[in-house]
């Protein structure tokens, strides 16, 4: 495999023809490059995004919207393709990519598509004066997106920055970049105009940086990790630029007495371990009143080692490997921390059954761990792999602040069948997106984001659309 760069409508090379490898998560072999791309690549996508924008951004909105169900259209076409190379790139089961994650990158752009055609400016008379609001693209957006859900997550940018006459230049993960580069024949065979949007492949310190720090592109769309967004905020800040960040979580999944224990379980179990710990969402703090702890963790432990891990293509599978060497260190080290804090692993270190060529692949066990202080850094630091700590609490105040002394504030589920102790608790939590008895139910129309150190701005519906423009207001005299 070896990916290019896709800019203005072509697929080529990093000027310097250097390159990264691309490993395999359920091998640990390399197979494949991308482009080493650096700031004189991403000069180049701007260049083109520029001229782009003078005739994208005049486009008519109808126009615009008949190319994004071709483009929604031909994902659905090449679901088989794309499933199996987001499952080999990130180590996901192959049912997780074809369930979620690529229909969702064709819903990203019919959504959007449905959206725009309903889209109302603002209007208000006061005497003879009649004031209208405008919202105008404003050039070149910068997208980055991280490697747990690749094309999902880069289509949730490319779709609304285009839709409102924007132009892109793009910069997937350097760890997953394979259905970003198919994407670009999606894009050239439903028609979008060459140039419009660009993707720069290639690591984060190079490429990344040199797309934040382009005082040609006045936006900055990132998903990805709390201290990156921290570098991208200080490189983007001299420039004044509009920012977007969705960062990292440390979520709660906070269990009350009165829930119905086996839901709860079952829920907390998908919370937990979905895509091997590797959703930004993830449950990965696990709070359970005292009054049936015992009840809630000998189930929840009962099915957590029952959970299959093995290889992406076994439909039977519900885990594969974390997606690279240096994730499953990270997870590793983590867990060892985990010991020499006194904390208690209840499961995780069983054997795995991993064919033998395979047996470099980056496969953890599912781990969960009781006893952590609430000071102890496991507690509070994001691992993002299959590793959860648990804890009980006694009173509902307690789980509140508990949930609450954390520097993100991502979201959090709660398990109650007390409406009003639902209500009285989702009010309480510091956190952008609060679910009641489920978890990871998305509706596109509702604010996104983060509180805290979880990220600054919110995506969604007109969200999105307000961020992906500058709005003007235009005052007129009718007298
Ligand atoms: P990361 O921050 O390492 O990388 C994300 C992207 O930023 C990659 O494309 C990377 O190349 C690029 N990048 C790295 N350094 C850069 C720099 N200096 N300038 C510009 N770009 C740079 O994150 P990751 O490891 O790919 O993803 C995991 C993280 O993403 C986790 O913290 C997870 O919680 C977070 N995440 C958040 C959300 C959300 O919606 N809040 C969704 C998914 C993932």
């Amino acid at each position: 495999m070896e990916v290019k760069n896709f800019i203005n409508g072509e697929y080529v090379d990093s000027h310097s023809q250097k390159t990264i490898d691309l490993y395999d998560p359920s091998t640990g072999k390399p197979y494949g490059t991308l482009p080493a791309s650096d700031g004189i690549d991403v000069v180049q996508a701007y260049q083109s995004a520029r001229k782009a924008f003078e005739s994208w951004s005049k486009t008519k909105t109808a126009e615009r919207v008949e190319i994004f169900h071709r483009i929604a259209d031909l994902i659905e076409k090449n679901q088989d393709r794309l499933a199996l190379a987001e499952s080999k790139d990130v180590g996901k089961p192959l049912w997780l990519a074809k369930e979620v994650d690529i229909p969702r990158a064709a819903w990203n752009f019919r959504y959007f598509a449905g959206l725009i055609e309903h889209h109302l400016d603002q209007s208000a008379k006061v005497g003879q004066s009649l004031s209208y609001t405008l919202n105008q693209p404003m050039g070149v957006a910068g997208l980055i997106s991280p490697w747990n859900l690749p094309l999902y997550l880069l289509t949730w940018k490319i779709a609304p920055a285009l839709i409102m006459g924007n132009t892109a230049v793009c910069k997937p993960s350097e760890v997953t970049p394979v259905t970003a580069f198919l994407l670009g024949e999606i894009l050239n065979e439903a028609g979008l105009p060459p140039g419009v949007c660009n993707i720069v492949q290639g690591n984060g310190a190079d490429a990344g940086a040199a797309i934040v720090s382009h005082p040609g592109i006045p936006l900055i769309s990132f998903t990805g990790g709390t201290a990156t967004g921290e570098r991208i905020s200080s490189l983007a800040a001299p420039h004044f630029k509009k920012v977007s960040l969705e960062l990292g979580g440390k979520n709660a999944n906070i269990i009350f007495k009165d829930a119905n224990i086996k839901k709860a379980v079952r829920g907390s179990v998908r919370a937990s371990f979905l895509n091997s710990g590797q959703v930004c969402l993830c449950g990965s703090r696990v709070l359970v009143q005292e009054a049936v702890y015992d009840e809630f963790m000998e189930q929840f432990i009962a099915e957590v080692k029952n959970l299959k891990v093995g290889l992406p293509s076994d439909e039977s599978v519900f885990m594969g490997p974390v997606v690279s060497q240096d994730q499953k260190e990270k997870v590793l080290a983590a867990i060892t921390q985990a010991k020499k804090e006194n904390g208690v692993i209840l499961c995780g270190e069983e054997n795995l059954d991993i064919p033998k060529e395979n047996q470099d692949g980056y496969f953890i066990r599912p781990t969960v761990v009781a006893d952590l202080t609430d000071c102890s850094d496991l507690w509070q630091r994001e691992i993002f792999g299959p590793l959860v700590t648990v804890r009980s609490f006694k009173y509902a105040h307690e789980a509140v602040k508990l949930a609450n002394t954390s520097p993100y504030g991502l979201s959090a589920s709660i398990w109650t069948s007390d409406l009003s102790r639902a209500h009285k608790v989702a009010h309480e939590i510091e956190a952008g997106t609060v679910w009641v008895n489920q978890w990871l139910k998305r509706d596109l129309r509702m604010p996104f984001g983060g509180w805290k150190q979880s990220g600054i701005g919110r995506d969604g519906a007109e969200h999105s659309l307000s961020f992906y423009s500058e709005q003007k207001t235009v005052c007129i005299n009718f007298g």
